[in-house]
């Protein structure tokens, strides 16, 4: 078994050249989803860019999530529109499913659009669920009600099918977002963690860490939580049992089958909370053998485990990312904070900072403008 590395960052890709360019437009902190996408943008602007990465590309919460390429973001879409506003949120609704078709197109194999189905837990959940389906409907977001579940067990009560996501595998999608970011002529330092901010020979700097990357600026540490998800996949299954991502209890448990048959399952946070509110990328028994009980109720068995692994991503209070200049701190940006919900969400939001500082406006900004959660003192 593999405890550690993912599965996702556990098969050969070729090398992304890497090179140093002396000073620059814009140097970017951390190449994941976020740094490699807003990166492209700047070169494709016309700006010269220098991506820091503290280890390998795509090693940070992009190369080690559940692989569920989602529209919107963390929050119901029913709850969404209450806290954001109804034309704000079906905004971020329309412009992720726009990201998604992008998404696609630069992920080649790595992406499958299989939909995605938010099932209820139960009677409560089921109430909360058709909630936002009926949301969804009224501002003709496509949603499908589902109430047979076959492979299910009965306590499941009925789903919401959403045919525009699909399942990524996140590592090579990072990878190719790196690759095309190098042909618009973007440098890449790996393994190049950046201590200070100052340090950077830069005019300007985006921070694309999302949970991690902290210790830099502080109000940046106060706004955006690291919180810790833990993940499983098993050995390849002989039979084929779900052919989406599944998502439950508020998307705290997620598993896919994938096409070689494996399951990779994730979530339980909540059994731990507290303990899993850190920025330290390592697993855990408690989770991990909830991850386990889980897996036998789902299948009626417990399969060969063959790779265990965490990581960490940021969270908001409101539960949207931090988008646009870090209030207090001339020539800082910020894209990070997807609260879990990130791979489309970053391709978005890196595209987002990018045309920002490239001085194109765009409605999403006003949301996602870091100045409601960082207090400058
Ligand atoms: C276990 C888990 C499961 C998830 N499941 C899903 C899912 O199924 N679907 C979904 O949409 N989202 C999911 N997410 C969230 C999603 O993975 C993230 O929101 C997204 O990948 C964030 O991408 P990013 O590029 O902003 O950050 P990251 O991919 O985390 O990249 C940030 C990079 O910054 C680097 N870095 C940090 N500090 C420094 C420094 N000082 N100097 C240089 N480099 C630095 C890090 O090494 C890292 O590589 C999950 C997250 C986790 C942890």
């Amino acid at each position: 078994m593999t405890i550690g590395t993912p599965l996702w960052l556990d098969e050969a890709t070729p090398e992304v050249p890497c090179r140093s360019a002396d000073k620059v437009d814009v140097a970017v902190i951390g190449a994941g989803i976020t740094g490699c996408t807003c990166a492209y943008v700047l070169a494709q602007g016309g700006l010269s860019v220098r991506v820091h990465e503290a280890r390998g590309i795509g090693t940070g919460a992009s190369g080690r999530n559940g692989g569920f390429a989602l529209r919107g973001a963390a929050a119901r879409y029913d709850v969404a529109r209450e806290t954001y506003g109804i034309e704000p949120a079906r905004e971020l609704w329309r412009r992720t499913e726009d990201a998604l078709d992008r998404l696609q197109s630069v992920a080649g194999d790595a992406f499958r659009r299989t939909g995605s189905l938010r099932l209820a837990a139960d009677a409560d959940e089921r109430t909360d669920i058709r909630g936002e389906f009926e949301a969804l409907r009224e501002d003709d977001l496509a949603a499908e009600w589902r109430d047979e579940l076959p492979r299910l067990r009965p306590d499941f009560r009925g789903a919401i099918f959403h045919p525009c996501d699909g399942s990524v595998q996140p590592a090579r999608l990072v990878q190719r977002l790196a690759t095309r970011a190098v042909e618009a002529g973007v440098a890449f330092e790996e393994h190049s963690p950046v201590r200070s901010v100052e340090d950077l020979e830069a005019e300007r700097v985006v921070f694309a860490t999302d949970g991690s990357g902290r210790g830099l600026i502080p109000e940046l540490d106060e706004a955006l939580w690291p919180a810790r998800g833990q993940v499983l996949a098993t050995e390849p299954l002989g039979e084929r049992l779900f052919g989406c991502p599944h998502y439950a209890r508020q998307g705290f448990d997620y598993w896919q089958q994938l096409p070689d048959g494996r399951i990779v399952l994730g979530g339980f946070r909540d059994f731990s909370i507290l303990t899993e509110m850190t920025d330290e990328e390592t697993t855990t028994e408690p989770i991990q053998e909830a991850l386990d009980a889980f897996l036998v109720e789902l299948l009626g068995y417990l399969p060969k485990v063959t790779y265990r692994w965490a990581g960490i991503f940021g969270l908001t209070q409101d539960l949207l990312p931090l988008v646009g200049p870090v209030p207090g701190h001339e020539g800082v940006w910020v894209a990070a904070g997807y609260s879990g919900h990130g791979n489309v969400l970053g391709l978005l939001c890196g595209e987002l900072v990018a045309a920002a500082i490239l001085g194109r406006d765009d409605p999403l900004l006003e949301l996602f403008t870091p100045a409601r959660l960082v207090q400058h003192v």
